[in-house]
């Protein structure tokens, strides 16, 4: 098999802030729920799984847009603190992105999503090199998604999510998606697909390719989970970067899982990760990196 080493792993994708409010109970419609406690976090899919590949040890750089604010200012710090190439992420005249979300003491949550910056990244000032392999998401406008797939000359993945209809020639040219269950059911369009991996949660993933599956791994355990939100993206970038280092199917969605279980393990969806080589030999060896 041919190993592509990637110059750079470019991710395309969203920045936001999450504002997060941990009540007791989530509120119905008209309803005010007192006694609840903020949090405030860089997210956004783009952005977690940017931070997630780096930490994983892959040079990483990031193409997003936030606003002229202060969260923006905030935002572009984290990432590149985290080790990101943070120079094509643009500043525009929009409110940085912003997801208000609610937890209850079940884990039960609500999203409402304000895209602002992120619906104004410029598809036509995104440049990807050849070899440079690519990882977005679907929280960019379609548009945007669909020209720098098409323009792309290497390795593109993406994690299809949140689940939208995806035209032919996108789900042609992609060499991997990833998307959980209820993503895979909600879009009949990928049993065409070249590849699918496809996470199960608690149950782990698998690999579909055009519509039939050729491997299937557990999840791995976790002691104690507690919090299950950006587990998708820290699997996204482990099994991208697991694909492109020339790991066969059933060890990179392995590799995967090992990430993704030490993603629930921790409080935000920005967890501290290990280089990725050790979550391949833990999981050979039956132990954890962490
Ligand atoms: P999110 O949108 O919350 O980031 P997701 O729905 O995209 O997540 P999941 O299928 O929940 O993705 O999780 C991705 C991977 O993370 C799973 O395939 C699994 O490997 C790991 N994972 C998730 N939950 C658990 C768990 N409770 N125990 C162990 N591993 C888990």
């Amino acid at each position: 098999m041919s190993v592509r080493q990637p110059q750079a792993l470019v991710v395309v994708g969203s920045i936001n802030v999450d504002l997060t409010a941990l009540v007791e109970r989530l509120p119905a419609a008209g309803e005010t729920v007192g006694g609840g406690r903020l949090r405030r976090d860089v997210g956004g899919k783009g952005a977690n799984q940017a931070v997630a590949a780096s930490r994983l040890g892959a040079r990483v750089r990031m193409v997003g847009a936030v606003g002229s604010d202060a969260d923006g200012v905030w935002a572009v710090e984290a990432i590149r603190n985290a080790g990101v190439d943070v120079g094509d992420i643009a500043t525009v005249d929009s409110p940085t992105g912003t997801a208000l979300i609610a937890v209850d003491e079940a884990g039960e949550n609500q999203l409402v999503v304000c895209s602002g910056a992120n619906a104004l990244v410029d598809a036509g000032g995104i440049a990807v090199g050849t070899g440079d392999a690519v990882l977005m998401q679907l929280e960019l406008p379609l548009d945007v998604v669909r020209a720098v797939v098409t323009r792309a000359p290497g390795f593109v993945a993406l994690n299809a999510a949140p689940a939208r209809r995806l035209p032919e020639d996108l789900v042609e040219r992609v060499d991997l998606f990833i998307v959980n269950e209820t993503e895979y059911a909600a879009m009949p369009e990928l049993r065409a697909a070249r590849r699918v991996a496809v996470t199960y949660g608690a149950a782990g993933a698998a690999m579909i390719a055009e519509g039939a599956e050729t491997a299937r791994v557990p999840a791995a355990a976790v002691a104690t989970v507690v919090n299950t939100v950006g587990a998708g993206d820290a699997f996204s970038a482990a099994l991208t970067l697991a694909i492109l280092a020339g790991a066969p199917d059933e060890q990179a969605l392995r590799t995967a899982c090992a990430v993704g279980a030490a993603a629930v393990a921790r409080p935000t969806a920005q967890p501290p990760l290990a280089p990725l080589e050790l979550y391949a030999v833990a999981e050979a060896g039956g132990c954890s990196p962490r």
